[in-house]
């Protein structure tokens, strides 16, 4: 029997602490962050990652990240955010929006789904006394991701 005192608990967790710290500081040198949603690690360098709202979000979570902080934003907020969400899905994940929601496909071929206020008529669906041409006076644009095609 060794006498030798254990290392306290405390000890030990302050220890591996000031490690994992290092190691994060370490990862984001090389431009690996993680999702505040899952904790995964990605290489932020590939903007289609993480999606930044001041929290970095990934792909995986988006899909239920966004109705729950999009309830928790004052409008403004939320219409900026969503903005930046809706360029982000169409600029990196193939997005594609759709102005008649009858034209969509089925949902059970939908990746994701994501209802975005009108950018040019900020959702009244009216500009400049006019229907709006963007979003066809409708005052919303839905992206929907289609599922890859398997087979
Ligand atoms: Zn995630
Ligand atoms: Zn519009």
């Amino acid at each position: 029997m060794s006498d030798q005192p254990h290392e306290n608990t405390q000890d030990a967790l302050t220890r591996l602490e000031r490690e994992l710290a290092r190691l994060k500081s370490g990862l984001e040198l090389l431009g690996v962050r993680a999702c505040t949603c899952c904790q995964n690690l990605f290489r932020a360098t590939e903007p289609g990652n993480l999606f930044d709202a001041g929290d970095l979000v990934c792909f995986a979570c988006i899909r239920h990240w966004w109705p729950e902080r999009s309830g928790k934003l004052a409008s403004q907020d939320r219409q900026l955010i969503e903005h930046k969400l809706a360029h982000w899905l169409l600029n990196h994940h193939g997005a594609k929006v759709y102005y008649d929601h009858n034209k969509m496909p089925p949902e059970d071929q939908q990746e994701l789904r994501l209802t975005a206020a009108c950018e040019e008529c900020e959702g009244k669906g009216v500009w400049a006394g006019t229907k709006c041409r963007f979003c066809g006076g409708q005052g919303t644009l839905c992206l929907v991701i289609p599922k890859a095609q398997t087979g």
